[in-house]
């Protein structure tokens, strides 16, 4: 059962529980009910009791939504607004995002299980990334080009379009920002399309956009499946660029779904992300970090440092001492004081990660922690699984090379730092990785001979606004976040002038 004190805060799109409809889709300034009536319900997966009840969109409706914002997009008005005024209103998202941080956290903490100070520090963060871009909308009007006398070369920036924006439910109000403000910067108009088991902040976010002051049009939102909702952005000709967060599967067949008409691709994918521990560091203080990195939100972080690649020498002390604590991890409601771990996100994903869990074990890796459900009683209803760390693995095993998106961490060991850095390369993926030791130099080595978008140096899981963020390999295609991220939504345009044309006569 939900706590008596926090429920989820009441909004004109979310519709009570056993509610026959719902108008959750923002289409052209106004919410509306799904075309073909149909609704979805949205579980708190601690409990699997019904948190509230949101349209269930299809194609028409992502059809609708398409075309609003070309009509929004090819009217001008909106991509003619000056950037100052486009900042403000970032600014202004920005500080309604702080006004009703608490109401956020908690939205966010029921949907996807994580906690309330997490849910708080997802505000926080995604407001970080407003300002950001709020800031960088009119700092860079584009240039003048060294060209020969008589000649006026210069390259400006205008909006790439409608763009197609597809989340996934890990962060949901986090994915989001990081590709609407700035798609909101740069003059395009956009289509929105959260996962289908987390829409609730995505929903919140938009509403938040509109009383910042964006036009109708610009902002659309459609709910429901990636199939139906989802997959008409990446086929529509309508649409100039699709930018997606999610799995490495669907992020295939978005690709090749957006070919047929030449869109542009920006694509943050998984991740099988190396947290490589040198023997010369604190161990208290690593063993900390790699608790962080494996098990925040449970593991369900694109960037978890689910690949622990640990020195022969410090091996037995430091894995003895991870699988104390994983055990020691206080799982639970995340609206519960003191709690952890929340559960995972739904019940065919916590499937999903007993299936990896079962083949690692028959691959020969060993257990040393969780490996199961949660026995209390009062965890039985929801989609709990104990942080679970696993021993004697190698880089053959499925376990070691696949993501499980789970609380679910891998060991390995080595001996030499170009062991470590061949194993931390090891990987299809490429999108972040992390580096323990107190040589300096060793940790510059280590960091510039690993392929992926990110790394940390004796820290795991920082970001910055003004950083970019994506990744090497199957990782992804693009970047999020700095300078990058707002290019993604920008087309540079060269504009050539010859001041004083005369015959050239190369043709008589
Ligand atoms: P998913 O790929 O199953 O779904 C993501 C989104 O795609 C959902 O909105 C879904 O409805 C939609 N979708 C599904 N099929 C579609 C189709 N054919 N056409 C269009 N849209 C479709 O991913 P998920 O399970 O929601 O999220 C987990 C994955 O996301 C993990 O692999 C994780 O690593 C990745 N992720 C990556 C980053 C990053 O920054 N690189 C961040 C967060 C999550």
């Amino acid at each position: 059962m939900n706590q008596p004190n926090v429920t989820l805060p009441s909004a004109p799109y979310l519709a009570e529980p056993g509610s026959a409809t719902a108008t959750s889709l923002y289409i052209d300034g106004e919410w509306r009910a799904a075309r073909n009536g149909r609704v979805r319900e949205i579980l708190d997966p601690a409990d699997a009791s019904v948190l509230t009840i949101v349209s269930e969109g299809g194609r028409a409706d992502t059809e609708a939504a398409i075309a609003a914002a070309r009509r929004a997009f090819d009217s001008g008005e909106w991509r003619r607004t000056t950037a100052a005024d486009r900042g403000d209103i970032l600014h202004r998202i920005a500080d309604l995002l702080q006004r009703d941080r608490e109401e956020i956290a908690v939205m966010e903490s029921l949907d996807t299980g994580k906690t309330i100070e997490e849910g708080g520090m997802d505000v926080d963060d995604v407001t970080d990334v407003f300002r950001y871009y709020a800031g960088l909308a009119d700092k860079d009007a584009g240039r003048l080009v060294a060209a020969p006398e008589g000649v006026h070369s210069k390259v400006v920036y205008e909006p790439v379009g409608v763009c197609g924006m597809i989340t996934p439910w890990n962060y949901p109000l986090l994915q989001l920002a990081w590709k609407m403000a700035p798609a909101i910067a740069a003059g395009n108009t956009m289509v929105i399309k959260p996962s289908e088991v987390t829409p609730v902040t995505t929903a919140k976010l938009v509403e938040l956009s509109t009383e910042a002051g964006i036009p109708a049009g610009v902002v659309n939102l459609v709910m429901g499946s990636g199939p139906d909702a989802g997959a008409p952005l990446s086929e529509h000709p309508d649409v100039d660029l699709i930018s997606f967060t999610g799995g490495l599967v669907t992020g295939r067949r978005i690709m090749a779904a957006a070919s047929e008409t030449v869109k542009k691709v920006a694509l943050e994918l998984g991740g099988k992300n190396p947290n490589i521990i040198f023997p010369d560091v604190d161990l208290d203080t690593a063993v900390d970090y790699a608790l962080n990195a494996a098990f925040f939100h449970s593991g369900q972080v694109c960037s978890a440092g689910a690949r622990l690649i640990v020195h022969n020498e410090v091996h037995d002390a430091f894995t003895t001492e991870l699988a104390r604590r994983a055990e020691a991890i206080r799982i639970g409601r995340g609206q519960d004081e003191g709690v952890r771990c929340g559960p995972l996100t739904s019940a065919e994903h916590r499937a999903k990660v007993e299936k990896a869990v079962a083949r690692g074990r028959e691959e020969g890796a060993r257990i040393i922690a969780g490996g199961k459900r949660p026995d209390e009683p009062e965890l039985q209803d929801g989609y709990f699984y104990r942080p679970t760390v696993f021993v004697d693995c190698d880089r053959s095993m499925d376990i070691v090379q696949n993501e499980v998106f789970g609380p679910v961490v891998t060991v390995e060991r080595f001996e030499t730092e170009e062991q470590a850095i061949e194993l931390g390369n090891d990987t299809d993926y490429g999108l972040s990785g992390g580096v323990w030791t107190s040589d300096t130099a060793r940790g510059e080595r280590v960091a510039a001979a690993l392929r992926h978008g990110t790394v940390w140096i004796n820290d795991y899981g920082p970001y910055f606004p003004g950083a970019e963020w994506g990744g090497f390999g199957r990782s992804g295609v693009g970047r999020e976040l700095g300078l990058a991220g707002l290019d993604e939504y920008r087309e540079a345009k060269h504009i050539y002038r010859n001041l004083a044309p005369e015959p050239q006569r190369w043709f008589g």
